[in-house]
């Protein structure tokens, strides 16, 4: 018998409480996923499915306009910030999905506050966007390295929240999804890179330094999950180790977030019998 959690359930289940939310640990959370989806055949079945009505619940968001959607993917490297999108958005249009992906700031973005480069590619009405890492990375990375000063990093958890907010109150919902990988996998995935032919343009000596930092990672995720799980964007924790476990919940949660929007094909004003075709 095949067994495809509700959406409901896996919302629940991936959830960090935005009032519980003050004793988060990460380490109470599995990163296998199996008591999700106790069978891959399951998830796999599960993520067609999502995927083909997440493709008809972007049309009739394009075709609406009545609000934008998006998608925050936040994650260690090799996590599967990259496969994630992909796979949800297999049989999506990509007229309507966008997919901006967020490295080291350049020069220019450097010169602004670190909120700007990320306005900019906020989703416009009907459309879904996907940030493949984001302002996160602000209080991450930039909190574990010490790359600006301690008490600028302080103020950005309130930041974030207001903007994420100011975008909810105009529209656009957010949906942040973290995935957690455990660092055997991570170990795993690391060796596949060097050793796939096709893989190891992915590699980067620099991944090996912030795997040292592992544990400094681990917290300052908590601390963002913790601070900026929010009535209005809440943080869901996808467990990310069983890639195909990961997509479909990722997909359970992207499909709930549409259909939270009810999008619906607008009314055109006319009837099909005014233009008769000869
Ligand atoms: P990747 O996503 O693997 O292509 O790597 C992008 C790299 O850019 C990662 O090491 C990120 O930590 C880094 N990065 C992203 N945003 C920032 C930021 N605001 N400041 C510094 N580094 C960043
Ligand atoms: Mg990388």
């Amino acid at each position: 018998m095949s067994s495809i959690p509700s959406i409901d359930a896996v919302r629940e289940a991936t959830l960090v409480e935005p009032k519980k939310a003050k004793s988060f640990s990460l380490k109470d959370r599995a990163t296998h996923g199996s008591s999700i989806f106790d069978s891959k055949k399951d998830a796999k079945a599960s993520l067609e499915e999502d995927a083909l009505a997440i493709n008809d619940l972007q049309d009739a968001l394009f075709a609406s306009k009545a609000g934008a959607l998006l998608v925050v993917l936040q994650g260690i490297d090799t996590s599967g910030k990259d496969g994630t999108t992909k796979e949800a958005f297999r049989y999506t249009s990509p007229l309507g999905v966008n997919v901006f992906a967020y490295g080291k700031p350049t020069e220019d973005e450097l010169a602004h506050d670190y909120l700007w480069r990320l306005h900019q590619n906020t989703p416009r009405k009907g459309y879904i966007h996907v940030f493949n890492r984001s302002q996160y990375e602000d209080v991450l990375v930039v909190k574990v390295r010490d790359l600006a000063p301690a008490k600028q990093v302080e103020q950005r958890y309130d930041q974030i929240n207001a903007f994420e907010k100011l975008l909810f109150e105009n529209g656009t919902r957010v949906l942040k999804i973290m995935l957690h990988m455990s660092k055997e996998e991570q170990g795993e995935r690391l060796r596949e890179r060097l050793e796939v032919p096709e893989k190891r343009w992915k590699f980067n000596p620099g991944d090996l330094e912030d795997r040292k930092l592992w544990d400094d990672y681990q917290i300052a995720y908590e601390t963002a999950l913790q601070r900026c799980s929010t009535p209005h964007a809440p943080w869901h924790v996808v467990p990310a180790d069983s890639r195909t476990r990961r997509d479909a919940i990722a997909a359970r949660l992207i499909r709930g977030e549409l259909e939270a929007m009810k999008p619906t094909y607008p009314d055109p004003g006319w009837r099909p019998e005014q233009y008769p075709i000869d």
